[in-house]
């Protein structure tokens, strides 16, 4: 019998419904015991509340102090300890959980996240961006602390249930849908709006990595992602358009064989796969039918109309702060898009220009690896001012 206790940083996003839904059913079934130590939501109170009644953690934690108030008045009568602001965030991990999915968008994730890597519990990471930012040093703290990174994203998750034998592997292709955006020329996508961009072909996401997928810098921090989590070089790691989202990735081995991970677009079936590592669980996500997709197909990248894909590849190439500065800029590019700030071509131009003028601007050096999060932190801080004085100048 499967039996975890489990915190899900993020619980009021799509990874965290998802992730509710999975803990749901194992408990309906009889599949698993699982506790729920404790969730976080970021301003979504509402939601928080909800998931709260039906999830019935020890701890609820908002990333805002001026809606605790709020949160408690919709928690009364509930038996349950809150705490608000990013300190609260940080308890939440640290609380005794041997599962914690890193659920929450960005690198807002990096605190929690770290903290419940230093204490050595199973981190179930959906989130890219700290990584990204990060990755070298969250690996050293999970090498340090023991703690198991689980990939959650579909492509990592994939790669991670075929990697029977690493030291043979000859490379990784990781699937990328496509997008919304897929078939459209740039002189569309100069006017697409924040709507149109989160309008995912297969998958039901946040808004922020819609965008990504839109823009293809998804794939491109998937593929540093992958670097790290694989540790395997960049040049071994394809990207092949997969337009049905079926195979989630590949494995190509040195004996010409590929093994691939194949599902409906469902995240239920990586989180239930994170969560019963190493053993798996029953979950209803929907069966294939191969015949009646009929035709899996693929076509490459076109790195002129996504340029994103590209920058991600020159940052992870690029080593250093690249791919720090990239997150950030990123971040903030998105950001500004979705408040209508600038246009959807304006994303990559952001981060674009700001991994471009970086070195000039006095920043410090791009090849120089940030040695400590604090590092890390003010790589960020620079590069989110950089991206904004970006986006100002592009208006
Ligand atoms: P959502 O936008 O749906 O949810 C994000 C979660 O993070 C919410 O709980 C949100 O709280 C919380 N949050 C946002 N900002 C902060 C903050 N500053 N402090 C604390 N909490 C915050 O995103 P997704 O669930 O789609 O994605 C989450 C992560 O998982 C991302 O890193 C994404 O790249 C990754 N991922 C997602 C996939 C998907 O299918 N959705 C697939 C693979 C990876 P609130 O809403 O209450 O403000």
């Amino acid at each position: 019998m499967l039996k975890r206790r489990i915190t899900v940083l993020g619980a009021t996003g799509s990874i965290g419904a998802s992730t509710a839904a999975v803990v749901e059913e194992l408990l309906a079934s009889g599949a698993a015991e699982i506790e729920v130590e404790a969730l976080t939501g970021g301003r979504n109170v509402r939601a928080l509340a909800s998931i709260t009644r039906r999830l019935r953690p020890k701890f609820v934690a908002v990333s805002e102090e001026s809606l605790a108030g709020e949160l408690r008045t919709l928690l009364e009568g509930v038996s349950v300890e809150i705490g608000a602001g990013p300190a609260a965030l940080v308890e939440a991990a640290s609380r005794p959980a041997d599962w914690v999915m890193s659920a929450i968008t960005g690198a807002a994730a990096l605190e929690p996240t770290r903290a419940a890597i230093d204490r050595g519990a199973s981190v179930a990471l959906a989130n890219k961006e700290c990584l990204v930012c990060a990755g070298a040093l969250l690996l050293e703290a999970a090498r340090a602390s023991g703690a198991k990174l689980l990939p959650v994203d579909s492509e990592h998750n994939a790669i991670f249930q075929v990697l029977g034998h690493p030291d043979r592997v000859e490379k990784m292709t990781l699937t990328a849908s496509g997008g919304p955006f897929r078939k459209w020329s740039r002189e569309r996508m100069a006017s697409a709006t924040p709507d149109e961009a989160c309008l995912h072909p297969n998958w039901s996401m946040g808004r922020k990595i819609s965008v990504d997928s839109a823009t293809l810098m998804n794939k491109g921090l998937e593929l540093i992602e992958a670097s790290l989590l694989f540790s395997i070089s960049e040049e071994r790691v394809d990207v092949v358009i997969h337009p049905q989202s079926i195979i989630h990735s590949m494995v190509s081995y040195c004996d010409g064989s590929v093994l691939a991970q194949l599902g409906a677009p469902d995240m239920r079936v990586p989180i239930s796969y994170a969560l019963a590592w190493p053993d798996r669980a029953p979950v209803s996500a929907q069966r294939l039918d191969l015949a009646a997709l009929g035709e899996l197909t693929f076509e490459s990248p076109d790195l002129d109309r996504f340029p994103a894909l590209r920058l991600a590849r020159e940052a992870l190439r690029a080593g250093g702060a690249a791919p720090a500065i990239l997150n950030a800029a990123n971040e903030t590019a998105v950001e500004s898009f979705l408040a209508g700030r600038i246009g959807f071509l304006g994303i990559a131009g952001v981060v674009d220009e700001v991994l471009q003028s970086w070195e000039g601007s006095g920043l410090g050096a791009i090849a120089k690896s940030p040695s400590s999060f604090d590092e890390v932190r003010s790589i960020d801080a620079a590069a989110r001012i950089a991206a904004r004085e970006a986006v100002g100048r592009s208006r």
